[in-house]
């Protein structure tokens, strides 16, 4: 990839992402799921950009949803409507019923007092909705504990007692269809063991279940499934696939997995330019002009990506931290990373930079967000504008007294 022509083309801060590369990890995990009725349910929120579910709902996906906003982009893009998931903790009341008239696969809730409301809303629309109920199955993922979901301690989910009161009062209820069942411990999962655990505990509820004649349709294992920034190991999408299909002999179940990370990080590129070397006392500071309010991930998570030097530069490599112009000590891309001494406009490539990335940003320091560019086929081209000053203000100018 010519990352400096397509930074002199449409300038830095930029994403750049490799659409093919996108459509080879979706068919890699689909092949996976052969042999068994499955949806993948791209997980919107690790690249929400309308081009990119775009690109997944051409190849077939479907896609899980954690707010009535990215319901909207799923549609607007041309997803099936009875291919979206509802998922998230707190919905609102005009979500709920926007999500019911809209009528997708289902809503994951994720509580008793949300199956309540969800109830209400179906009752009062005169319409039955179709549920799944998140069960919390108290694994611990292994993952960064931002990232990890399927502990008590997590927000996510209920008890599977809980799960199960859920399950018997939905069949009960004239406004209510359990279709499914739903879990998702985590993102950046390496192991492959706290997975197949967790799924072996909810197939268990969903026998469970069958045997007081709730039957469901949907075995929904959620996404999680890690890559590699650095030099971790991950899971096969093959393995991933045969562990959670083991845990389901003899159910007539289809399955649907709703990865993120998977599909997108590692095809998105950040790309940033060099504005400043400056040293104080040891310490050496390689200054950009993209932050964390582009990328955020370092400075939430303390997230590693690797990043690739454009540079004539020839100096001996020292260690810099990579920051960015916003006022913040947390505002860094990457800490302790060997560069060589590098020159005003040298570009720095980020990688694995396509999931949560652009998503995340935001505009402290009124700084408009970087315009994205997508690769297909070898071409280039703009699938967001780059964010003006204008745009910025926009919904406050006009309101100055
Ligand atoms: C975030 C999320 C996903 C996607 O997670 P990845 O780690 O990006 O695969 C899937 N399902 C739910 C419910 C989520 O919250």
């Amino acid at each position: 990839m010519d990352f400096k022509a397509l930074a002199n083309k449409y300038q830095t801060p930029l994403y750049v992402y490799d659409l093919d590369y996108m459509s080879s990890q979706y068919e890699k995990l689909k092949l996976a799921f052969k042999g068994r009725k499955s949806i993948l349910a791209y997980a919107v929120k690790a690249n929400s950009n309308l081009s990119v579910i775009k690109h997944f709902a051409d190849l077939g996906s479907g896609a899980d949803c954690v707010s009535i906003g990215e319901v909207r982009r799923a549609i607007l893009a041309g997803v099936a409507p009875y291919k979206i998931l509802f998922s998230g903790v707190g919905k609102k009341d005009v979500e709920i019923r926007e999500a019911i008239e809209l009528d997708i696969l289902y809503i994951n809730v994720e509580s008793e007092a949300e199956l309540g409301r969800v109830e209400l809303i179906a009752k009062e629309l005169g319409k039955i909705s179709r549920i799944s109920i998140r069960v919390n199955p108290n694994i611990d993922p292994k993952t960064h504990p931002y990232i990890s979901t399927g502990l008590h301690d997590n927000k996510f989910g209920v008890e599977i007692s809980t799960a199960k009161r859920m399950y018997i009062k939905a069949k009960n209820s004239e406004y209510l269809d359990p279709v499914g069942i739903h879990f998702h411990i985590g993102s950046q999962l390496t192991e492959l063991k706290p997975i197949y655990e967790a799924s072996e505990i909810v197939a268990d509820m969903l026998r469970s279940l069958q045997a007081i004649d709730i039957e469901l349709k949907f075995f929904d294992i959620g996404g999680g499934l890690g890559i590699k920034y650095d030099d971790e190991t991950t899971i096969e999408p093959y393995d991933y696939a045969q562990a959670i299909l083991g845990t389901l002999k003899g159910l007539d179940i289809t399955v649907i997995c709703e990865p993120g990370r998977f599909l997108t990080a590692n095809a998105g590129y950040f790309l940033t330019k060099v504005l400043y070397e400056k040293q104080n006392g040891a310490k050496r500071f390689t200054v950009v002009d993209g932050a964390m309010n582009d990328l955020l991930r370092p400075s939430l998570y303390n997230a590693f990506h690797k990043i690739e030097v454009i540079s004539d530069a020839k100096s001996a490599f020292s260690k810099a931290d990579v920051v960015g112009p916003v006022c913040e000590s947390g505002d860094f891309l990457a800490k302790d990373c060997e560069l060589p001494l590098l020159e005003h406009n040298d570009l720095l490539v980020v990688h694995s930079a396509g999931a949560y990335g652009f998503g995340m940003g935001s505009n402290y320091n009124t700084r408009g967000r970087s315009a994205e560019v997508a690769i297909e086929n070898g071409q280039d081209r703009l699938i967001r504008q780059r964010e003006s000053f204008e745009d910025l203000i926009a919904l406050e100018k006009d309101l100055v007294k």
